[in-house]
């Protein structure tokens, strides 16, 4: 149906506070659809629901998915040719459609004040406004015309509900679960306008899909019992043959498969839910997110795309370029996709690796200036990252692999090798400082058959002098290959080094 028709999809959130990561998956999914298609990306904000909203939310999702990389083409903040893009803008336009549902016998005035509902609900636990009980309960169905017209004239307070049909099916065809069908008589009558004159999400998200021209619709699971309701306001507002194409993405589940992934569970495991960090505006409580706990911009994309996606191969890593090319709705999964931590950081892990030195370092930067490091050479920080980005599972995991190439050790760990200290290794420290002197060519690759060499020429063991060796140039016991280290630091620097340690051997 909407095949010929430009492709243009949305991501919709409501501002309500962080991004969970199922929110970024679903904005991906659609970034994804959209590029691989050549179509566009619409961020609309969807405010309807006054008592939700929460300053500072918008902002969080513009500067979410700049961070990810995938900023809408057409945004509150960039309008294109059919905005409004944030919903209560458009608030004015709503009621026509509702007025026009209800003078087609589709929806109706619904005249309950909220303590006679609350009321029922405390006499029927199970109370649900609908086709079973719609003609007891206040409403212009129930009334006489002249109630209801005199009711509306002297402005008591209604809402206006879907009129749900009895007893039909309501079917469509959902791109990732094949057809779908739900019994109307299970689904309640919705309210489409409220009380406030906004509208519910239900018309709302129809009325805007319609505006924007939104070919497909891509979104979470949780939506999938709304969808008779839009798939009937679609077609009881004339639209039918303009309605988009429906995915509802698989939920994210918790690690052990039990339940959809909630903020609370990351807060109970210890690892984040939200995409950046979030700071509750009441509470001042801070919910740490994958941004701010060191996740890279391109690890948190593929961790989020194969969550419910892959590609039909074994492949997991995915640079956004291949994302882009290879993405493909037959191959999202119906079936829930559990989220696990230790995997997401092996994705950050591999991304360090794979990332250019000159996108991480202006992170890395800013960390040596937390630890008052503020005088260096780029090029010996990039040095530094190279050697030991195979050792980071997060960016701020440099300081503790690499301090010691920006501060001389400030205690060495001596206990293991004392006992077996003696004059002769003395001596082949104090000699090596002169040998390395010597030296032409620093690096790696001549000093170590240089060192191993002056260790056999002493009659010593390599392995008693290579530990020793590196306590003295970083402290303890750690570290990547010592030569290497040794390379990096310089050779003025390792004399300096030596010399200062060996008091602490003897
Ligand atoms: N405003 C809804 C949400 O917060 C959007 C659902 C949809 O995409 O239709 O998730």
């Amino acid at each position: 149906m909407s095949s010929q028709r430009k492709i243009r999809v949305r991501f919709a959130p409501s501002p309500t506070g962080g991004l969970h990561l199922g929110g970024v998956r679903t904005a991906l999914f659609n970034y994804l659809y959209a590029r691989h298609h050549g179509g566009d990306f619409i961020l609309r904000i969807e405010d309807t629901d006054q008592t939700r909203f929460v300053p500072g939310a918008e902002e969080y999702i513009n500067e979410c998915l700049d961070w990810c990389g995938i900023a809408p083409d057409e945004s509150p903040n960039k309008p294109g040719a059919y905005g409004p893009y944030r919903q209560s803008e458009r608030k004015a336009s709503y009621r026509q459609y509702a007025e026009q549902l209800v003078n087609d016998g589709f929806a109706y005035y619904a005249f309950d004040t909220p303590e006679e509902l609350d009321a029922r609900r405390r006499e029927e636990p199970n109370f649900r406004y609908s086709h079973e009980n719609r003609v007891q309960l206040r409403n212009s169905l129930s009334l006489s015309e002249e109630e209801t017209t005199k009711l509306l004239s002297e402005g008591h307070p209604y809402t206006i509900r879907i009129k749900m049909p009895v007893a039909e099916t309501v079917s469509f065809d959902d791109m990732i679960r094949g057809r779908v069908a739900f019994e109307t008589n299970l689904v309640d009558d919705k309210v489409l306008l409220k009380a406030d004159g906004m509208p519910t999400y239900h018309l709302a998200v129809v009325v805007d899909d319609k505006a924007m021209e939104i070919s497909h619709v891509f979104r979470g699971e949780e939506w999938l019992p709304s969808a008779p309701v839009h798939v009937l306001l679609w077609e009881y507002l004339g639209w039918k043959d303009k309605m988009p194409s429906w995915a509802h993405l698989p939920l994210i589940l918790k690690p052990d498969g039990n339940g959809k992934l909630s903020k609370r569970d990351g807060d109970r495991l210890g690892f984040p839910v939200y995409a950046m960090n979030w700071t509750d505006s009441k509470s001042g409580d801070v919910t740490k997110g994958f941004r701010e706990m060191g996740f890279l911009p391109a690890a948190f994309i593929n961790i989020l795309a194969v969550l419910g996606w892959n590609d039909g191969t074994e492949q997991e890593i995915f640079s956004f370029e291949e994302l882009i090319a290879k993405f493909s709705v037959d191959r999202i999964s119906k079936a829930g996709a559990k989220f696990d931590f230790e995997k997401a950081k092996w994705f950050n892990h591999e991304w360090i690796k794979k990332t250019d030195n000159t996108e991480i370092l202006p992170q890395i930067e800013e960390l040596l200036k937390q630890h008052d490091i503020t005088i260096y050479a780029l090029d010996y920080v990039s040095n530094v990252l190279t050697l030991v980005k195979e050792r980071m599972v997060f960016v701020e995991d440099f300081w503790e692999q690499a301090s010691f190439f920006f501060a001389t050790p400030k205690s060495y760990d001596v206990d293991a090798v004392k006992p077996k200290w003696n004059d002769s290794k003395t001596v082949f420290f104090q000699n090596i400082v002169h040998e390395f002197a010597t030296m032409q060519e620093w690096t790696a690759d001549a000093l170590e058959p240089f060192f191993k060499g002056k260790i056999t020429d002493s009659g010593m063991k390599i392995g008693e002098l290579m530990m020793p060796f590196r306590i003295m140039l970083v402290g303890g016991k750690f570290g990547p290959d010592v030569f290497q280290i040794a390379d990096i630091l310089g050779k003025d620097e390792v004399i300096k080094r030596i010399e200062e340690a060996l008091p602490y051997f003897v």
